[in-house]
């Protein structure tokens, strides 16, 4: 099955007008025509990025309703307004630190597909639930939670394995490791639509580098990486963009 990759940097919250540019440029010189691309930066920062790199835009989290009395909340139409085409779903610092349910994140995952924003679901386990071998378990709760009720959802989703404890941490699952919870949640996926999963694309997301990333990328479930603390750089993003185009698989 062949899979356009995709690879989505999320800047978190760091950034600046200053590096949107720099990032621009940067990826306006590189052939980007067998790699999707999408910056995710602090909401403020969307309508700084001109429209000429090549790539996609994305927001790291949107409100679960569609407007009204929510001070701070941005809705899935105001980020598409600013630019955007995808978001960011349940990433593990906002289930973590905004305690965002595996409810809330279905009710953002179903406004973003509302709205025409792809999303990127976030799923990974703790570094204690893998120590207790609940890494399976975890994250066909956090599947479950979005697709079971809605599994039309699927084929217009991104799907990011990202183990929390390689999460800005240095330490990157190892390609095996990757593969094996990719394959595991593919297979999960198939209970509601075997075509959807075949086409869904899953990225792995966890201390992904220059260095690293190829060996991730040949993976056969592996399509594509969701970049934290390397997305800053631009030289170091647009290496790993290339590095997914290289090897193609199967
Ligand atoms: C992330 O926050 O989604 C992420 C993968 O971060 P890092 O690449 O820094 O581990």
């Amino acid at each position: 099955m062949q899979r356009t990759p995709l690879i989505a940097a999320n800047w978190k919250m760091n950034g600046s007008a200053a590096l949107a540019e720099q990032m621009t440029a940067t990826l306006a010189g590189l052939p980007l025509d067998k790699v999707s691309v999408v910056v995710c930066p602090p909401a403020t920062l969307l309508a700084r990025f001109s429209n000429k790199g090549g790539f996609a835009l994305g927001g790291q989290t949107l409100s679960h309703e569609s407007s009204g009395a929510y001070t701070g909340e941005i809705s899935a139409e105001l980020l598409q307004e600013a630019g955007a085409s995808y978001v960011i779903v349940g990433h593990s610092e906002r289930r973590t630190l905004n305690f965002e349910s595996d409810a809330l994140v279905a009710a953002k995952l179903t406004q973003a597909v509302a709205a025409g924003l792809t999303p990127i679901l976030c799923v990974g386990e703790s570094l204690q639930q893998r120590r207790q071998e609940k890494t399976q378990q975890v994250i066909a709760q956090q599947l479950d939670a979005v697709y079971a009720s809605q599994p039309e959802l699927l084929l217009k989703s991104v799907i990011a394995y990202e183990p929390i404890w390689a999460i800005g941490t240095g330490e990157s699952a190892t390609p095996q490791q990757a593969q094996a919870t990719h394959a595991f949640i593919r297979q999960h996926l198939a209970q509601y639509d075997a075509q959807a999963a075949e086409t869904v694309k899953l990225l792995y997301g966890g201390s992904v580098n220059a260095d690293n990333c190829a060996a991730l990328f040949q993976q056969a479930d592996i399509d594509g990486a969701l970049v934290g603390g390397a997305s800053l750089k631009p030289a170091e993003f647009a290496q790993i963009c290339l590095a997914v185009t290289k090897g193609a698989k199967e």
